[in-house]
């Protein structure tokens, strides 16, 4: 059974978050500045030394391949993404794009060939923060969004993507390509394998979101004065709705979220009740007929609540992205990669995008994840174990080999 040269993987990872290092340990690299152009030419100088070949697209987005034996077979894909948070952390991203670099790295020293070509990924502006939309690059390769949309979008000083990338020397012209399949390895970002001294989780696909804008409008009155049975409370209102989201969420199944975060109260003063509130819904689950149904269920409270408080409460729904569900297969040879190794496993859904959602309305797609410290993440104190970090690999290792195909070359 081959498995991944663990210190080389720790060792890139240490020496990629050189580049953007934080005084607290963590990494700043905004995407498409110069630390980021630093932290692609290290990335590309690694995979020629491993003999690949590289290709980069119009938005950006690397590719570096290893070829195949049957040059007519498409690649099977690993990556994720180079760039980071303003005070991001070591593995976010990074862990992905040098798993996949180990994992060429490893094929070579065991001079294992494969029938189909292996490709590393490394998308641009995963993070959204320095350029929105997030996740840009995979989704601009899947076609979410148009290229020259992609390219016109300016940071807060005006420069464009498309001016960014050309100063940074990374405007390519390569085409988008057919891929046989496409795995991500990532840290959770979250709480639950630590918790559950888990190493691998067998990630089954991301949670859908719909987001609502919710307008509650009663009347403004005397506190003392207005009796309370003629009040027309817009805060009461959005208190019982509030009440509403978190059982809706803790009572439907399919991992459903339901979150509050922000409430606007006018006029916002003690002695008066309030007519007016502004908040938000963000719902989430892993299907979306369940998704669908939480929403209706959130409408009929919104209605039987209007009636009680004597309010309107208006419900706009201002984002939806459906849920998506990786490929049975390729997920089958995550949690079979994991048993052979006796690695501890369990399913997981990702409550957060990551490149691998935009991939997979165009490829067979799976994901791995490995715990992460305290289970956070997006800050520069993210950490993980170099144990976990090699689990992860070696599983991925075992699926992408699975699926293109190994030969054992003389
Ligand atoms: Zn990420």
């Amino acid at each position: 059974m081959l498995s991944v040269n663990s210190a080389r993987l720790w060792q890139s990872l240490m020496d990629l978050a050189r580049i953007g290092a934080t005084d607290k340990g963590g990494v700043r690299r905004l995407t498409l500045t110069d630390v980021d152009r630093r932290g692609r030419d290290q990335f590309v100088a690694w995979c020629r030394e491993a003999g690949m070949s590289i290709e980069v697209d119009g938005i950006g987005n690397i590719f570096a391949r290893r070829a195949g034996t049957d040059p007519a077979l498409p690649p099977v894909a690993m990556g994720s993404h180079l760039d980071s948070q303003p005070s991001g952390g070591k593995f976010d991203g990074a862990y992905g794009v040098m798993a996949g670099l180990e994992i060429v790295r490893t094929l070579n020293d065991a001079g294992v060939r494969t029938r189909a070509p292996i490709e590393v990924a490394a998308w641009t502006n995963e993070e959204g923060s320095r350029f929105v939309p997030t996740m840009m690059g995979s989704g601009v390769y899947a076609g979410v969004y148009g290229l020259d949309f992609a390219l016109g979008q300016k940071d807060i000083e005006g420069v464009s993507v498309g001016e960014a990338l050309r100063a940074i020397g990374y405007a390519g012209e390569a085409k988008p390509h057919r891929m046989g399949a496409y795995f991500e390895a990532h840290i959770e970002q979250g709480p639950v394998l630590e918790q559950t001294k888990t190493t691998i989780g067998v990630v089954m696909g991301a949670l859908g979101q719909r987001w609502f804008d919710v307008a509650i409008l009663g009347q403004d009155s005397h506190a003392g004065p207005t009796p309370m049975e003629t009040r027309r409370d817009a805060m009461l209102a959005a208190a019982k709705l509030t009440v509403e989201v978190n059982r809706i969420a803790t009572t439907f199944p399919d991992y459903a979220r339901g979150t509050v975060g922000q409430l606007q109260v006018k006029p916002n003063s003690r002695n008066v009740v309030p007519g007016e509130v502004r908040m938000t819904v963000d719902f989430r689950n892993a299907k979306d007929a369940t998704l669908t149904a939480m929403v209706d269920e959130l409408k009929r409270c919104a209605a039987r609540i209007a009636g009680e408080c004597r309010v309107s409460v208006d419900l706009k729904e201002v984002v939806y992205f459906p849920p998506s569900e990786f490929a049975a297969d390729l997920v089958d040879s995550v949690r079979e990669g994991s048993a052979m190794r006796g690695y501890s496993h369990r399913e997981i859904v990702s409550g957060a995008a990551h490149d691998a959602v935009y991939m997979a309305r165009i490829a067979p797609t799976a994901m791995v994840f490995v715990p992460c410290e305290g289970g956070i993440s997006h800050t520069e104190i993210e950490n993980a174990r170099a144990d976990d970090i090699a689990a992860g690999c070696n599983v991925l290792l075992h699926a992408v080999v699975k699926r293109a195909g190994a030969l054992e070359s003389a």
